[in-house]
C-alpha cells in the first residue's frame, strides 16, 4: 500500500487513501452497543464523518498544533472525532472516561487544550473544573441536542453545518499527532506526544504481529483512552483497510464468546486481567462456543501468567501471544508471535527493527540470564517526541542513545525476553498504570487524613492491586463509613481503577530524611517481609 512521502497523515491514510484503494465500501467499523444494536460504517462512512469533523472544528478555529480531546466511553463519535482532528494536524488526546476531575484538571491544563467532545453525563465532571481551565474554549456534547450556552456545542448541530469533503494538507512524519497521558511515581502524569510517522510503526506491526490482511475481522478490547485503543484500536487496522468490531458492553463471558461466535472474529486483542476473569467463569461457556473462525489471540498491558495460555490451549484450544509495548513506544517493542514457539511467561522476541539490550544502572550490558533495565535502541518510528512542557523528563530516559523503558526484565540465552518487574513506585493494575503519588494526593484531600502512603501489592486477578496505608488526623478514628468516604473520594478525584482495594489505618508513615515517603518500607510491611535497609528512615 502507497503511502506517499508528502502525506503520513494518519486520518488521510485511515480513510481516503483507503477509499482511494477501493475500499469505499468495506465495513471499517460494526459498532455494537452495550444492547446488541449493530450499526456498520464503511471506510466511505468513516471518511465523510471524519471530514464534517475536520470542517467543524477548524470553524472552531481550531489549527495546526492545538490540542484537542476526546472525553468519551468507546463510540463513534469518539473514532470520527479522532481521526477528524488528525486531518486538520491538530493534536487529538483521549480521556479515559472514568477519570475524575483532578485527573481531567491536570491532563487538560498541562496540554492547554481549547476543546474537548464528551457527553452530558461527562461533562459535569468538566463543568466543575472549567473555571481552572482558561485555555479551553469550547465542549461538544454528542447528545446535546441544542447548544447549551456559550462554549457548549451540539455535536449534531456544528456536523450537519459542515461539509463532508475535506482536503487534508500534506503531513510530514514529524508532525504531532496523539497525545496520552501516563503516570510516572513521582508528580503529575507527563504528556506522552506522538508524531504522524508513528503509523509506520502501528501499521508495520499490526501487518507483522497481529498478522492483520484485509480479509480480517478484528476485534480490539482496548479503550480508546489508552495507548493500545488508539495504535491497535484505530491506527494500524484502519491503515491496512481492516474491518474491526468495536464493542460498547462491558466484560461478560458469555456476550463475548457469542460476539466471537456471530462476528466470525478471526483475530482478538485483549489483555491479561479480562483473561483470567474469562478462566475463573464455567468451562461449558468455551466449550460450547463456536470459535471456528478464530486465528489468534493477542495480550498487552501486563504480564500474562503462563496458566492463562494453558487455560486457552485447553479451553479455547488456541495459543495466547503476549506482547509488550508501552504509550512512549508507541507500537509493539517486543511480542510473542504465530511463527515463533511460545515460551509460556515470555513477553516474546523483538519485532524487526527493534534492538532492545538489558542494561545495568551505569548503562554497560548484564549477561543473558540476569535482570536489568530494559532498554531500546533510540529511533524506531513510533518513538515518542517528548513529554509535553517536560522535556527534562524527556532527555532522562535516555542514555548514549538507548531509551531506558522503565521496566526490568532478563533475556534467556534463546534470545526470548521476560518481564521482571518496574523500576519505579508505579504500580500496574488491570493493566492500567496509576500513579502512587496521584492517589496519595488524592487521600490527602480528604479532611480525616494526615498522611499517606500508597504502594502496588500482588494480586492474582489485578496482578497488582491499590494499597494506601492512612494516618488520620488525631480527632479521628478509623471506621467503615470513612473508608467507604475515602475510596469515593479517591474515585471521584483521580479514576475508579486508582481507588485503594485495601485501605491499612496507621500511626505514621515512614519517611527518609528529605521527607519522601519509604514505598518500599511500607510494600514490606504490607506482605510481612523484611523492610531491608532502614538507616535513612525518619519516623
Ligand atoms: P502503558 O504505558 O500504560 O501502556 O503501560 C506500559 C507498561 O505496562 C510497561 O512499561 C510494562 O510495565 C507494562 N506492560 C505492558 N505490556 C506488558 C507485558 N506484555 N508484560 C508485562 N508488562 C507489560
Amino acid at each position: 500500500m502507497l503511502i506517499q512521502n508528502d502525506q503520513f497523515n494518519i486520518g488521510h491514510i485511515c480513510t481516503q487513501l483507503q477509499c482511494e484503494l477501493g475500499h469505499a465500501d468495506r465495513i471499517a467499523m460494526r459498532w455494537i452497543d452495550a444492547q446488541n444494536s449493530r450499526t456498520d460504517f464503511t471506510f466511505g462512512d468513516l471518511e465523510r464523518h471524519s471530514n464534517r469533523f475536520a470542517n467543524a472544528l477548524s470553524a472552531l478555529d481550531v489549527g495546526k498544533g492545538d490540542v484537542f480531546f476526546t472525553f468519551l466511553p468507546k463510540m463513534p463519535e469518539q473514532f470520527f472525532a479522532f481521526l477528524g482532528t488528525l486531518k486538520i494536524q491538530a493534536v487529538c488526546g483521549t480521556l479515559f472516561s472514568n477519570f475524575g476531575e483532578d485527573a481531567l484538571l491536570d491532563r487538560l491544563g498541562d496540554s492547554g487544550a481549547v476543546g474537548i467532545i464528551t457527553r452530558k453525563s461527562l461533562y459535569k465532571k468538566v463543568a466543575r473544573i472549567r473555571g481552572k481551565l482558561p485555555a479551553l474554549r469550547f465542549v461538544i456534547l454528542v447528545d446535546g441536542d441544542d447548544d447549551q450556552s456559550a462554549g457548549v456545542y451540539s455535536y449534531a448541530r456544528i456536523m450537519a453545518e459542515a461539509s463532508d469533503s475535506f482536503d487534508t494538507q500534506p503531513t510530514s512524519v514529524e508532525t504531532p499527532s496523539v497525545l496520552h497521558y501516563t503516570s510516572g511515581s513521582t508528580g503529575k502524569p507527563k504528556g506522552v506526544l506522538h508524531r504522524h510517522g508513528s503509523l509506520v510503526s502501528q501499521k508495520a506491526t499490526t501487518e507483522g504481529v497481529l498478522g492483520l490482511t484485509e480479509n480480517d475481522i478484528y476485534w480490539c478490547t482496548a479503550d480508546q483512552g489508552w495507548v493500545t485503543g488508539t495504535s491497535y484500536g484505530i491506527i494500524g487496522p484502519w491503515s491496512l483497510g481492516v474491518t474491526q468490531i468495536h464493542y460498547g458492553g462491558g466484560y461478560d463471558a458469555q456476550a463475548w464468546m457469542e460476539l466471537l461466535a456471530a462476528e466470525k472474529i478471526t483475530v482478538w486483542y485483549s489483555a491479561p486481567t479480562a483473561l483470567r476473569m474469562l478462566m475463573r467463569e464455567d468451562e461449558r461457556i468455551f466449550s460450547e462456543a463456536d470459535l471456528s473462525s478464530l486465528r489468534s489471540i493477542f495480550s498487552v498491558g501486563e504480564p500474562l501468567n503462563p496458566e492463562v495460555i494453558l487455560w486457552s490451549q485447553r479451553l479455547l484450544k488456541r495459543d495466547i501471544y503476549d506482547t509488550w509495548f508501552q504509550t512512549e513506544t508507541g507500537a509493539i517493542m517486543i511480542p510473542n508471535r504465530p511463527g515463533i514457539p511460545i515460551r509460556p511467561g515470555s513477553m516474546g522476541k523483538p519485532f524487526e527493527g527493534i534492538e532492545p539490550a538489558i542494561l545495568a544502572d551505569d548503562g554497560t550490558a548484564v549477561a543473558d540470564g540476569e535482570q536489568g533495565n530494559l532498554c531500546l535502541k533510540a529511533g524506531w518510528p513510533s518513538m515518542f517526541v517528548t513529554y509535553l512542557n517536560n522535556e527534562s523528563a524527556y532527555n532522562s530516559k535516555f542514555k548514549n542513545g538507548w531509551y531506558y523503558t522503565g521496566d526490568t526484565a532478563r533475556r534467556d540465552s534463546d534470545g526470548y525476553y521476560w518481564f521482571m518487574g518496574r523500576s519505579d513506585d508505579v504500580i500496574n493494575t488491570a493493566g492500567h498504570l496509576i500513579s502512587p503519588f496521584e492517589v496519595e494526593s488524592a487521600l490527602l484531600e480528604v479532611e480525616e487524613v494526615a498522611e499517606s502512603g500508597v504502594i502496588g501489592a500482588p494480586d492474582e486477578l489485578l496482578f497488582e492491586k491499590v494499597v494506601a496505608f492512612v494516618q488520620l488526623h488525631d480527632r479521628y478514628q478509623p471506621s467503615k463509613d470513612l473508608e467507604i468516604k475515602i475510596r469515593l473520594h479517591v474515585s471521584n478525584r483521580a479514576s475508579s481503577i486508582a481507588t485503594p482495594q485495601d485501605i491499612i489505618f496507621c500511626d505514621g508513615i515512614p519517611k527518609n530524611k528529605s521527607g519522601k515517603i519509604m514505598r518500599r518500607v511500607l510494600k514490606a510491611r504490607y506482605l510481612g517481609e523484611d523492610p531491608g535497609d532502614t538507616s535513612t528512615l525518619e519516623i
